[in-house]
């Protein structure tokens, strides 16, 4: 079964999908994305995370390139042509293609758009969880406007490899005051030895993510105790657990920071609990 991509209002074989050289993603990284879930072939929070594309778009001043409902189809199409049940659906909207200048191109520039999906493992997912995965930290290096989710992701790329090389998943952006800001591409939680579950508030300083959404909502109806604030590396080496979170990872345990353990180094139950009850608290869409 060959992937099947959209482009600027074609599908086309993967393999053959391509942008314009002078397209202002490409260029400038001028352009925003969106990461949904896909679980048994329904979208999950596809309203969230078109609601978050609009305020990405709004915030770089980028026209729409379609309707919400238009987008829907597309994604939906999408999924549907690449034969995803389980797995990702990607969208990507640029301020379009126009000679190469910072300046914003004339008002009547399309913005192009990109779609694609791919399956993932869930059972590989599954057990990555069981066992947890460790993350490093490094200094935050990032614009301060990280609430946009931007393509422009220099600092993640280079943290996650860095990561990889430390042999971790993830790596935690740690701000001038200590604070842990959030993942390369996860956001960032602990639970204290007392059972309180802790997360940087998202008005500043970290994507606000779809899954930390969700989980809140989750973590709020199971009545666990809860605080949106800023935590500290010292802290989360001194928590009971700590775990990740994103559309592509769910809720993910830590069990090592910098090499260090956390807890006592295997998943941990308010994790696993709060991974478990997910799909309870996720929107599906069809
Ligand atoms: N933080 C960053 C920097 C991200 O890139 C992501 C997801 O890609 C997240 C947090 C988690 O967001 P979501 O739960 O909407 O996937």
């Amino acid at each position: 079964m060959s992937r099947i991509a959209y482009v600027n209002g074609r599908y086309v074989p993967h393999g053959e999908a391509s942008i314009h050289v002078e397209d202002r993603g490409y260029q400038f990284a001028d352009g925003v994305y969106e990461v949904c879930e896909v679980r048994g072939g329904a979208l999950i929070d596809a309203r969230r995370h078109l609601d978050r594309l609009d305020r990405s778009l709004g915030a770089l001043r980028i026209a729409p390139p379609m309707s919400r409902a238009a987008l829907l189809l597309v994604l939906r199409e999408t999924v549907r042509r690449n034969t995803v049940r389980n797995g990702m659906v990607y969208m990507q909207v640029t301020r379009g293609v126009a000679r190469r200048d910072h300046a914003f191109p004339p008002a009547d520039t399309p913005a192009s758009i990109v779609v694609t999906a791919r399956r993932s493992d869930f059972a590989a997912q599954e057990a990555l969880a069981a066992t947890g995965v460790k993350v490093i930290s490094l200094p935050e290096n990032r614009w301060p406007r990280v609430d946009i989710k931007t393509v422009g992701l220099l600092p993640n790329v280079l943290a996650k490899q860095a990561a990889k090389e430390a042999g971790a998943r993830e790596a935690w952006f740690v701000d001038a005051a200590g604070h842990v800001t959030e993942g390369a591409s996860t956001n960032a939680w602990i639970v204290t030895a007392g059972g309180t579950i802790v997360t940087r508030p998202a008005d500043a300083g970290i994507l606000r993510g779809i899954t930390r959404t969700v989980v809140l909502e989750e973590a709020r109806a199971l009545g666990y105790a809860l605080e949106e604030r800023p935590f500290t590396l010292a802290e989360a080496h001194a928590a009971a657990e700590a775990f990740i979170t994103a559309a592509s990872t769910l809720v993910m345990p830590v069990i090592a920071i910098d090499g260090q353990a956390v807890g006592d180094g295997k998943p941990g139950p308010v994790a696993m609990r709060l991974r478990q009850r997910f799909h309870d608290f996720a929107e599906f869409s069809i």
